[in-house]
């Protein structure tokens, strides 16, 4: 007799439906619908799956929205053992709902999960907990142009302990929230702020992870650029404090006056599946893309002398936030109000094309959930 137990996760999960009693009218759905906003209001149902060292993972469900019932030792609470990914589901001409590039968000929440030592989830199991989300509520998708229904699957040790090791009770969830336009009124251009005093993250520590304590500790330098007329800051690397990383949530990219994009390299940014399709369409326009790192120096004498000519942040949330002006406390780059860059708007409209299936999809970036 074999005494070995399957192990549950080398299945793709069977999800349970507990349709919710209480989901918003028709009404009520579209007048959120009109204006969304951002991250405000959610949809009628949520996923749940449970994992536990002894069982895997198991129990996934599809459930009404609501409140999670945690114990105040739960060690999330306590250690911040979290980490999350955010992707949007977008409506098509053709009635069908696409998401842009899952699989890399599944692979880099395994590549979170391993750093913050919790389970990896599979990447078959992470497309499916859309899926089943977008099937019940896929009348959350906005068709207005540019919005869509962002997509946020996280995952938090649940175990109520306060020794410290890694948690060996693990919740993952997917919450979905109808976005509107990023940019009210077209996008415009910002402006950021170099922290000099703050990082983000340190040599061997999570900045390549997408958890909740980078963004915890992105928030003080992020209050103090709003002081500053800034709406995002900008981080430095943490050993010498001399080359650009990222800001608290989006990556960077630097444009040359020879149609060059440069984006930094290193070990503490989060690489962003934004930047990764950015570099391929610059490189199938034939542009020279380079991944280096580059120094607060280069982008200064590169803006002064006039070989930088663009500047623009990008993330999911925002697609391409063009750049205006680089401030610190000791020099100003660019001028007050610049106008978006002519490649930073042009990259923007062709990657929004691809992901709302305007352009063909060469590369095959779309999966259909619905
Ligand atoms: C999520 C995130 C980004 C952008 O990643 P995308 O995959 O493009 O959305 C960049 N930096 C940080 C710190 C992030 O958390």
């Amino acid at each position: 007799m074999t005494t070995t137990a399957p192990t549950p996760t080398q299945f793709p999960l069977a999800f349970a439906l507990t349709p919710s009693t209480d989901a918003r009218a028709e009404a009520e759905r579209e007048a959120i619908l009109a204006d969304p906003g951002f991250g405000k209001h959610f949809t009628d149902h949520m996923v749940q799956i449970e994992w536990t060292l002894a069982d895997g993972w198991h129990n996934a469900e599809v459930i009404p929205y609501g409140k999670i019932s945690l114990d105040p030792a739960a060690s999330v609470f306590h250690y911040a053992q979290e980490i999350f990914e955010g992707l949007k589901a977008y409506r098509h001409a053709d009635g069908g709902i696409y998401t842009f590039r899952p699989e890399m968000n599944a692979q880099r929440l395994q590549r979170s999960a391993v750093r913050l030592a919790l389970p990896e989830l599979s990447t078959a199991d992470f497309i499916e907990s859309l899926r089943q989300l977008v099937a019940v509520d896929g009348s959350w998708v906005p068709d207005a142009p540019e919005t869509s229904l962002y997509l946020r699957p996280f995952e938090i040790s649940t175990e109520s302990f306060l020794g410290v090791r890694s948690a060996q009770k693990v919740g993952y969830f997917v919450i979905a929230s109808p976005a509107g336009t990023y940019f009210a009124g077209g996008v415009s251009p910002v402006n950021i702020w170099l922290s000099t005093e703050y990082n983000r993250a340190g040599r061997g520590g999570m900045g390549a992870a997408k958890t909740g304590g980078n963004y915890a500790s992105s928030l003080l330098p992020q209050e103090l650029a709003y002081e500053k007329g800034c709406a995002q800051v900008l981080f430095l690397d943490s050993q010498e404090g001399k080359y650009i990383e990222e800001l608290g949530g989006m990556n960077l990219f630097l444009v040359y006056r020879d149609g060059t994009l440069v984006t930094p390299e290193s070990d503490s940014i989060l690489a962003g599946i934004t930047r990764d399709s950015i570099m391929q369409l610059a490189r199938d326009r034939g542009h020279n893309v380079e991944i280096r790192q580059v120094s607060i120096e280069e982008w200064k004498a590169g803006s002064e002398s006039g070989d930088i000519v663009e500047a623009f942040a990008c993330g999911t949330a925002a697609v391409i936030a063009p750049v205006a002006q680089l401030r610190s406390e000791h020099f100003t780059l660019g001028a007050a109000g610049a106008p978006a860059g002519e490649l930073t708007m042009s990259l923007r409209q062709e990657l929004t094309d691809i992901q709302y299936g305007r352009l063909p999809d060469k590369h095959g970036w779309l999966t259909r959930l619905a």
